[in-house]
C-alpha cells in the first residue's frame, strides 16, 4: 500500500512510538514491588496495582502522577498500618523518577521524521495520553519537537479524539494517517473512523492497551519506524 496521493496530516504517538517509556513503567513497578515484598509476591502486588489503576482511570487519566498516586493507594491498601513513612516516601521516588525518562529518539526514528518532513507532503502532528508538562518535556529533550507542526495532548485515545482532530486539520477521514504501538488507542479507532492506521509494535505492552488485533484494508503493520518512508515517500 502506498498512500502519498491520498494522506495529508500524519499524526505520531510519542510513548514507545518515538522513544521508550514503557520499559521505565516496567522498572518501577519492579521497584516497586521490591519495597512492598514483605507484603506478598510480585505477582499479587501488581494485580493490586493495576487493580488501583483502572479504578483511577476516569479521574486521574494517564501518566507518571497517576501511576505514582495509585502506587502509594496500593500499598496502602495492602500494607495496612504496617506500611512505612520511609516506605511510602521509597515509592514516590520511583514515581518521582519517571519524570525524568530521558525520552531519546528509538533508532530510526529521526532519520525517518526528516525525511517525511523534507518531503513537504504532509503536515506532522504529536498525539500522545499523559501529563501536559511531562509529555512537552519529553518531545523537548527528544530534539524531535522541529520535525512536527503540532502537539496535541489528549485524556484519552477514542474514536471523538480522532473526529476532533479532523475537524481540526479540516480533512476527510481518509487523509489522516496515526503512526503508533497501541493497537488499542493509535489503531482500532482510527480503522473504525473510516481513517489510516499504521502499527509498529514495541516490545513490551502495559497491559490496559492490550486488546485482540485483527487485520483491516486500512491498516499497515510495519517492523521498523524507517518502514513509513517506503510508503509515504
Ligand atoms: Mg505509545
Amino acid at each position: 500500500m502506498t498512500l502519498n496521493d491520498t494522506v495529508k496530516v500524519i499524526a505520531f504517538d510519542a510513548d514507545d512510538t518515538l522513544w521508550e517509556n514503557q520499559p521505565y513503567y516496567d522498572a518501577a513497578e519492579g521497584r516497586f514491588c521490591n519495597i512492598l515484598s514483605e507484603y506478598g509476591v510480585p505477582g499479587y502486588i501488581k494485580e493490586e496495582l493495576f487493580r488501583t489503576e483502572m479504578q483511577n482511570m476516569a479521574e486521574l487519566g494517564y501518566g507518571a502522577a497517576a501511576f505514582t498516586l495509585s502506587m502509594i493507594e496500593t500499598a496502602l491498601r495492602i500494607g495496612g498500618e504496617t506500611v512505612s513513612p520511609a516506605e511510602i516516601s521509597e515509592i514516590y521516588s520511583v514515581g518521582r523518577s519517571l519524570l525524568r525518562i530521558p525520552a531519546e529518539p528509538m533508532s530510526g526514528v529521526a532519520g525517518t521524521l526528516k525525511k517525511i518532513r523534507d518531503s513537504g507532503r504532509y503536515r506532522l502532528t504529536v498525539v500522545t495520553k499523559g501529563n501536559i508538562l511531562d509529555q512537552e518535556r519529553k518531545l523537548e529533550c527528544s530534539g524531535l519537537g522541529k520535525f512536527f507542526d503540532h502537539l496535541e495532548i489528549v485524556s484519552d485515545k477514542t474514536e471523538k479524539t480522532y473526529t476532533d482532530l479532523l475537524a481540526f486539520h479540516s480533512i476527510k477521514a481518509p487523509e489522516l494517517l496515526m503512526v503508533g504501538n497501541s493497537f488499542k488507542s493509535d489503531i482500532a479507532p482510527v480503522l473504525q473512523i473510516g481513517s489510516y492506521g499504521a502499527y509498529i509494535p514495541f516490545h513490551t505492552t502495559w497491559q490496559h492497551e492490550i486488546v485482540e488485533e485483527y487485520d483491516h484494508p486500512r491498516l499497515l503493520r510495519l517492523t521498523r519506524f524507517e518502514d513509513l518512508c517506503s510508503v509515504l515517500l
